[in-house]
């Protein structure tokens, strides 16, 4: 098989097959690269079958795109049955498998955040937005860690801490009650699993015989247990990652599993990479000037050979407005001269609030724009009122999926008498749908009370054991005139947004008809696949001519010609939340992972000022663009006096000039 377009490295770690492989090394080194090359290694020129071998990412993007790439090495009859797919997605591949095992059945429900948010407020008596949040966050952080219900009990040393554990406790059994996993369980769960059963540990490592993780640095606990268990003693796995970018600490990511893995796996082969094939060396100067202000864990060197670039913009900007004028202006003149399309541009921010004012912009200039990590299709009201009820065909113990769907539309059902029906469910320890159909909730109501409840159950019913074999998308459309959803959007909304609603309802139907059709799923299996959607980021876009909107975290991985990078400023990058808790060297790692997703231009902004709460306060550049070269960038603004290169009105002039050449050149 050709390798050629590997350097020596790569290749080593591309043919190295005798144990245990880690590959270290700085962005855009094509760590990536070795593991879709390797995968078509390990089937061409290893024999191994494709079944036996998982490659896992982090989020959906990347493994359709790490699909894609492999697809264009390799036959798709060499690639049936590989496994391309996140943590989360194989957990709960698992899960269903394996469901029994944990008292679950295999069409278990996937809660979503709001459903959490639910469960955990009802839990806690409270509706106080900030204690949710916090604890909700609190439990993933437990999950992650691998700490359960039992063990957080065990282990409280405080009042805090036993609270805590409590919740965790209740929120478990509420979970297990209405059949339903959350995020975190995806993996968590299998892990206990696993553990507990050597038989089917057994069964999937002979199934799964090598496994390759990408990003490996952002691994949890929980993670890393699943990986571990997985390989077992053969540690056969290729893990690339860069300490670097380690940014998700916040969600319970452990960078330290990297050193971790050469302790439990002594005989781990550890390849460095150093050339970087993604960006021009100023931008590749800056990134690493501004790493080298973190201790290192590893040492690495980074260089590129793909001419030195043009300088970094930095631009102060006068408030946030302004600041997104600035982008849709650089960007439509960048494009002018250079002639490129709006897909080589990427804006990136800190966080989503930063974006919309970009939006409004960019659309006010007829600029294109395809967002990530922002609101999800899945997560628009009206696909939430159809998947309650797909998740409630999949499984009936989903008491919320079964409010939701009983009340939307509405049917006449009370709700004295769905009150009624949650004590009842309450004492008995059953689910609100079982209690429907039992006598001794049916005595406490009236029979013309009963009788819408009853009708819609029996119709839940009748559907459920259609739903695993019929087509999926004629049977969501049949499902979806029954209850005439249609109508019921028109009475409850104005014409406009309820026109609108149904369109998204009807592109829904497009949605399941194609998976329904090109993968054989039934609706149940579809509505699972689309929880870990909603979970992880937005639907699968198309591909367009648009500029991409995304997080710094949501960009990992990706790669753009042309970068903005905003709102570079003190409190914003770094977050507030993040110089309070010490937690500066992991934005700095964001910053990095800003940088390098720029292949040949960057431009940084920040505000002069910025309004708070209606007033204006002046914003301090953040502490990372000092810690950029001086020869690499360029700077306007109030930096620029520190820095002694703001930009002339002679440069200016040519800059003009520049441009008035090239729309010479185009006439
Ligand atoms: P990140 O740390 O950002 O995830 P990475 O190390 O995974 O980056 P890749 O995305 O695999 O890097 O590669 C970066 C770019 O360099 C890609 O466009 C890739 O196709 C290209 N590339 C990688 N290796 C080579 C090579 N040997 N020759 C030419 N181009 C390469
Ligand atoms: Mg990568």
């Amino acid at each position: 098989m050709q390798l050629d377009h590997l350097n020596p490295p790569q290749r080593a770690a591309v043919k190295y097959l005798d144990g245990p492989c880690l590959v270290l090394a700085g962005a855009g080194s094509g760590k990536t690269r070795v593991i879709t090359q390797k995968i078509a290694y390990l089937i061409q020129a290893a024999q191994m079958d494709a079944r036996n071998i998982a490659a896992i990412t982090f989020t959906n993007k990347a493994a359709r795109e790490m699909q894609e790439r492999v697809g264009g090495l390799l036959p798709p009859d060499r690639l049936r049955g590989l496994t391309v797919s996140t943590f989360h997605s194989l957990g709960m591949r698992i899960l269903r498998e394996e469901a029994k095992h944990l008292g679950y059945k295999p069409q278990f429900s996937i809660l979503d955040s709001g459903d959490q948010w639910k469960i955990i407020g009802d839990i806690l008596g409270t509706t106080d937005k900030q204690l949710v949040r916090s604890t909700i966050s609190r439990i993933s952080m437990l999950k992650s860690d691998r700490v359960s219900p039992d063990q957080a009990l065990l282990g409280a040393d405080s009042e805090g801490e036993l609270h805590l554990a409590k919740l965790y406790r209740t929120y478990q059994d509420t979970l297990q009650a209405y059949q339903a996993v959350d995020f975190d369980d995806l993996i968590r769960l299998p892990v206990d699993l696993f553990e507990q059963n050597p038989d089917v540990t057994q069964k999937w490592q002979q199934r799964l015989r090598y496994l390759l993780v990408d990003e490996y640095q952002d691994t949890n606990t929980t993670q890393y247990s699943l990986l571990k268990f997985l390989t077992g003693t053969s540690g056969k796995f290729t893990a690339v990652g860069d300490d670097d970018q380690s940014i998700y600490a916040w969600r319970g990511a452990n960078v330290e599993n990297l050193a971790l893995l050469k302790t439990d796996f002594p005989a781990l082969e550890i390849i460095k990479l150093e050339q970087n094939y993604r960006s021009v060396a100023r931008i590749l100067r800056c990134a690493n000037a501004v790493i080298s202000n973190n201790p290192k864990l590893f040492e690495k060197t980074l260089w590129s050979d793909l001419g030195i670039g043009d300088p970094i913009q930095v631009i102060e900007c006068k408030g946030e407005e302004h600041e997104a004028e600035m982008v849709a202006m650089s960007l439509l003149n960048h494009k002018f001269i250079n002639n490129t399309k709006f897909a080589d541009y990427a804006v990136l921010y800190r966080g989503n609030h930063q974006a919309r004012i970009i939006e409004t912009q960019l659309r006010e200039h007829r600029i294109p724009y395809q967002m990530a990590g922002g609101q999800s299709f899945f997560d628009r009201a009206e696909i939430k009122d159809i998947l309650a009820y797909l998740r409630l065909l999949a499984n009936e113990d989903d008491d919320p999926a079964f409010i939701r769907a009983i009340t939307t539309p509405k049917r006449g059902v009370g709700n004295v008498t769905l009150e009624k029906l949650g004590n009842y469910a309450n004492t008995r320890q059953i689910s609100l749908f079982q209690a429907a159909f039992e006598e001794g909730f049916i005595h406490q109501v009236q029979p013309a009370q009963y009788e819408p409840l009853q009708t819609f159950c029996d119709f839940i019913n009748r559907l459920q054991p259609r739903a695993t074999r019929e087509s999926a998308g004629a049977l969501l459309r049949e499902m979806l005139a029954a209850i005439d959803y249609e109508t019921w959007l028109y009475d409850s909304d104005d014409p406009k947004p309820a026109e609108a609603k149904w369109k998204n309802v009807l592109d829904f139907c497009g949605w399941v008809d194609k998976k329904g059709e090109e993968q054989g799923k039934s609706l149940i299996e579809i509505s699972q696949t689309i929880a870990l959607i909603t979970m992880l980021e937005g639907r699968d876009e198309d591909e367009v001519d648009a500029v991409r909107m995304s997080t710094l975290h949501a960009s990992k991985g990706l790669e753009y010609p042309h970068v903005f990078l905003i709102g570079c400023e003190e409190d914003i990058l770094p977050h507030a939340n993040s110089i309070e808790s010490g937690m500066v060297e992991e934005e700095r790692r964001l910053m990095y992972v800003g940088i390098t997703r720029a292949q040949r231009s960057l431009t940084i902004s920040y505000c002069g000022k910025r309004k708070r709460a209606g007033e204006w306060q002046i914003s301090e550049p953040s502490r990372f663009l000092r810690e950029l070269p001086a020869e690499d960038i360029r700077v306007t603004g109030r930096m620029a006096a520190d820095k002694g290169n703001q930009v002339t009105r002679s440069e200016g002039r040519a800059m003009l000039a520049g441009m008035m050449a090239k729309l010479g050149e185009m006439k």
